[in-house]
């Protein structure tokens, strides 16, 4: 039998980080892994993608380079070098997980783990005793009655991570970060690709404005984007796959590759395979948990994409941070306030707080300012005028509600808003804060500035 102070069961971006941090309390740490440290994040998600998504952005730039006088010749994609690198990076990603680990302290054990009682898990063949448990198993693509996936031609965000040959034509059916993401960088790369969208716009999460902006933008470079849509029927055909759409506009699509992006399942067999044991579940079976993290019994905790929270690396990371903190003999609450998020389409869109629309249904008094990419200096020094800011205030004070920004580097920008909403700051001294020239960060302040109505760079409203 092992005993521990904190085990730890899965080392994705909850897991991994929720150890590092116990054993830095002066816990001894158990951390169980059944497959790859790092989880979804490093493996098949936020890492592989965003290496993906810099290469079909790197050669978008070098498709335009003559505007700036450069002759690039020969320019091609090969796809199988790419994937080579991307595989070499996340190889670099799980090492450097491992190696802080080991340096920390924390005991790794690779085994499928069950808790089958508070304070013990069974993993393997080992059992191991805890003052307490943090679970941090996550979430894996769920299957859907009528759009099974076969790995093949239909397939998951996992498989679609390690084609090595562009699909022709694909349909994505999906329109959140996952499916949004996969259609720009298809797309980018040169495929014919159809976005399939139930709810009434792309990225439904996101501001209206700035998801319709967006979906207009995917439209004028060659996705037929279908919101409103549902997949009605698909069959496999001699080729490819034929999708029979209802919504919007009707008929049919057929296409080499369906990327099926909805939904996912929630790892949560780990306490529920002991019904004894009174972990509760909510209604879309995640684990149910309060502000400290913990669940329905006593010492045992529980962060990241199996609570379905936030569904982001960071949130489980921070949850994991709280779960911690808790789990030694602390008293630490999670805040889901200021948590920002970005889906890295081209261009990216970025948000933290609340939409225009989600502040007026609570009543608010809400104003707005906006800023314009193509306004900016230095966007159009960079070529990238696509997109704008959006600042969501409360009228009678001026609080920052919300901050939504559409353009490059979108998801780098919101650090800043995330920042001014944390400390609470105003709009007023969001306007009031200098930005260096020029730069994508003054468009945060102009927008401030709109929203007083004295934005220097935007044409006087009409009285
Ligand atoms: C394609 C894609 C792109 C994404 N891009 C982004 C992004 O850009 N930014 C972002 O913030 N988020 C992104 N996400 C979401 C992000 O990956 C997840 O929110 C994050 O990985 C959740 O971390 P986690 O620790 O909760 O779970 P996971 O990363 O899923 O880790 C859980 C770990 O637990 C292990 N495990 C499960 N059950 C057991 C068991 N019984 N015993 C032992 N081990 C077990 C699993 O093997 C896994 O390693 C993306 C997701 C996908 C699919």
């Amino acid at each position: 039998m092992l005993e521990c102070d904190v085990a730890v069961i899965g080392a994705g971006a909850g897991g991994y980080v929720a150890a590092i941090r116990a054993a830095q309390l002066g816990a001894k740490t158990v951390v169980i892994e059944r497959g790859e440290l790092g989880g979804v994040c490093r493996n098949c998600g936020c890492i592989p993608t965003k290496t993906l998504i810099h290469a079909a952005e790197l050669h978008r730039k070098l498709q335009h380079a003559e505007e700036y006088g450069i002759e690039v010749q020969g320019l091609k994609l090969d796809m199988k070098a790419l994937i080579a690198h991307k595989n070499e990076i996340v190889k670099r990603n799980k090492s450097g997980i491992r190696a802080l680990l080991k340096a920390h302290g924390v005991e790794v054990l690779k085994a499928d783990a069950t808790v089958t009682a508070p304070g013990t898990i069974k993993a393997g063949d080992h059992e191991i005793r805890a003052s307490a448990i943090i679970v941090a198993t996550g979430s894996a693509p769920a299957q859907v009655p009528g759009l099974k996936t076969d790995g093949k031609r239909v397939i998951t965000s996992t498989e679609a991570l390690e084609l090595t040959e562009l699909p022709g034509r694909a349909a994505v059916i999906g329109a959140g970060p996952v499916g949004a993401e996969f259609a720009c960088l298809w797309n980018t790369l040169g495929s014919e690709v159809t976005l399939i969208e139930m709810m009434p716009t792309i990225l439904p999460l996101d501001d209206d404005e700035l998801a319709k902006r967006l979906a207009a933008g995917l439209k004028k470079k060659g996705i037929d984007v279908r919101a409103k849509t549902t997949v009605h029927k698909m069959d496999l055909t001699t080729n490819g796959v034929r999708l029979e759409l209802k919504g919007a506009k009707d008929g049919a699509v057929e296409v080499d590759t369906v990327l099926v992006a909805i939904g996912c399942k929630y790892n949560s067999e780990v306490v529920t395979e002991t019904p004894s044991l009174g972990v509760e579940l909510d209604e879309r079976g995640a684990i149910k948990v309060d502000e400290r993290m913990e669940t329905t019994v006593p010492g045992i905790f529980a962060v990241g994409d199996v609570t379905a929270k936030t569904m982001l690396a960071h949130g489980a990371s921070a949850e994991g941070l709280i779960a911690a903190a808790n789990a030694t003999g602390g008293s630490k609450t999670m805040d889901y306030r200021v948590v920002p998020w970005c889906t890295f389409t081209s261009p990216e869109l970025a948000h933290v707080g609340r939409t225009e629309t989600q502040a007026r249904e609570t009543g608010i008094d809400v104003k707005v300012g906006r800023f314009m990419f193509a306004s900016s200096g230095r966007a159009q020094a960079m070529g990238e005028t696509e997109g704008m800011v959006k600042i969501v205030g409360d009228a009678a004070t001026d609080e920052v509600i919300g901050v939504h920004i559409l353009g490059a580097e979108a998801g780098e920008l919101i650090a800043s808003a995330a920042l001014a909403m944390t400390m609470e700051a105003t709009v007023e001294e969001i306007a009031h804060t200098v930005q260096t020239h020029p730069t994508l960060s003054e468009t945060l302040m102009e927008a401030a500035e709109d929203y007083f109505g004295l934005g220097i760079h935007t044409l006087p409203k009409k009285r």
